[in-house]
């Protein structure tokens, strides 16, 4: 096959691949050919600085040497073993690594390959944990989740998720979620100051188990960020209460921290800023660095001996993917893990950390933003369109979108959730750069804004 011209592979992905979340129909082709460090370089050889690390799952940048070698080392002996019944050493070394680093109590790992696994994985495993222990619960078979949830795209975690907009055409497929409100303290309802928001959000969620512990098999939370659900920081303390709530109504609580786990809360694992080991841990994203299909379901030994017994007894985890556990990705994720020791990322990151929290707020004195928000490497700026009443811009008229466009011609690359601008690049991003995509970002934001109030918001239109 000779090389296809720019031209065709520009026609191509318009037309034979299906893009993800992508609506084909408008879809301008961004074809990255390569990259180094924090810099994304398209076909033309224009850079950008990557200002969503690949979607929130790059860590040390693209192409680290520290990286490439490990997964180059590990093709030299064995490119994929499968888990089932059988394992390999690179693979069993970060089970370890992970049990050593993950919280107290987490002390094994099942394996599979991307963070809608991990939480599918989760979400079975608790569901026949209660029909195997001991002391069976098999009416233990419902969820709670948070409004606005997100947890992945396959059946499973899409029944937990609660964004209406990607999962309510689904509806007849899903199983039943109860829902306890976002616990966000931009939007609180009316009678609720921000002081009382983490005891109302709390006994919102205790009115749920109280009611109906005795059929809830887990609670599913995004430990202290809702990423997908507009980057909504919880107030401190929540993920603590909702640990204390479930243990005290004997219901699993399952931490998906695939968005904020791997250092991007500034701690290795979002847990860990409230001292919480859950039932379930998922982690998936940055797990490998960015580099390669990996996710991890964690759990502790009372989850696991539930599912021991003779052949005969069927107790097995009657689960699995071909690729869990691929031994290039495991070399991948040991790397990624090294680089956080060698490098000092998360000692490292304080100033990062710092830097973006004075950006976003200079950019919370601009006129169309409602508010600003940020954990650690996470930022995000919430347009609007009316500030005192917080009126949210209709999503159909793509503002949050509009910003990246102008930011992407100013050379950084980002991708907004609706109304809101997400500044999340990799933890190895440098003072210098993390200025430039938020300066794009600002930049983004006024020219967007201009260009709105020209054509739909002229006020006595
Ligand atoms: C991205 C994400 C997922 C899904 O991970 P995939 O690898 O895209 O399947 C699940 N949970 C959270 C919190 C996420 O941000």
């Amino acid at each position: 096959m000779t090389e296809p011209t720019r031209r065709q592979l520009e026609d191509w992905d318009r037309n034979i691949v299906w893009h993800p979340f992508t609506q084909m129909a408008e879809y301008e082709p961004l074809i990255v050919d390569r990259a180094d460090g924090c810099t994304v370089v398209d076909l033309d050889g224009r850079e950008y600085l990557d200002g969503v690390s690949s979607l929130w799952c790059n860590v040390h940048g693209h192409r680290h040497p520290r990286l490439d070698q490990a997964i180059r080392d590990q093709l030299d002996r064995v490119a994929h073993v499968t888990a089932l019944g059988a394992s390999n050493p690179t693979t069993i070394k970060l089970a370890k690594r992970l049990v050593d680093l993950t919280p107290p109590g987490l002390n094994h790992v099942f394996f599979s390959d991307d963070g809608a696994t991990a939480v599918e994985v989760a979400v079975k495993m608790a569901l026949q944990y209660w029909r195997q222990r001991p002391d069976p619960r098999p009416e233990k078979t419902c969820y709670v989740a948070l409004a606005n949830a997100y947890h992945g795209d396959t059946l499973g975690s899409v029944s937990v998720g609660g964004v209406a907009r990607f999962h309510a055409m689904f509806e007849p497929l899903l199983f039943e979620t109860l829902r306890a409100p976002s616990p966000d303290t931009y939007r609180l309802p009316a009678n609720v100051t921000p002081e009382e928001a983490l005891g109302y959000y709390l006994n919102a969620v205790e009115q749920i188990l109280s009611e109906h512990h005795a059929r809830i098999a887990a609670m599913v939370v995004e430990p202290l960020v809702q990423a997908a659900a507009g980057m909504i920081v919880h107030p401190g303390g929540y993920l603590a209460g909702i640990r204390e709530l479930t243990r005290r109504y004997d219901v699993l609580l399952i931490a998906d921290e695939v968005a904020v786990g791997m250092g991007r809360t500034g701690r290795m694992f979002a847990c860990e800023h409230e001292e919480v080991t859950p039932d379930l841990l998922c982690l998936a994203k940055g797990l490998t660095g960015g580099y390669l299909p990996m996710a991890a379901t964690l759990t502790g030994d009372e989850i696991w001996r539930a599912f021991l017994g003779g052949y005969a007894e069927s107790k097995t985890f009657f689960h699995g993917h071909t690729y869990g556990g691929n031994p290039l990705s495991a070399a991948a994720a040991l790397a990624t893990l090294d680089v956080f020791d060698e490098e000092a990322t998360l000692a490292n990151l304080g100033p990062k950390i710092a830097r973006l929290g004075e950006h976003l707020q200079r950019m919370a004195s601009l006129p169309q933003v409602g508010d600003v928000r940020q954990c650690g490497l996470i930022g995000a700026v919430e347009l609007v369109r009316d500030r005192a009443a917080k009126t949210p811009y209709p999503w159909e008229e793509k503002r949050g979108m509009r910003v990246c466009d102008h930011a992407r011609a100013k050379g950084v690359l980002l991708r907004p959730l609706g109304n809101v601008l997400v500044i999340m690049p990799p933890l190895a991003v440098s003072l210098e750069e993390l200025d430039r995509i938020c300066e794009a970002v600002a930049d983004g934001i006024r020219a967007a804004t201009r260009e709105n109030l020209t054509h739909t918001d002229t006020p006595d239109a």
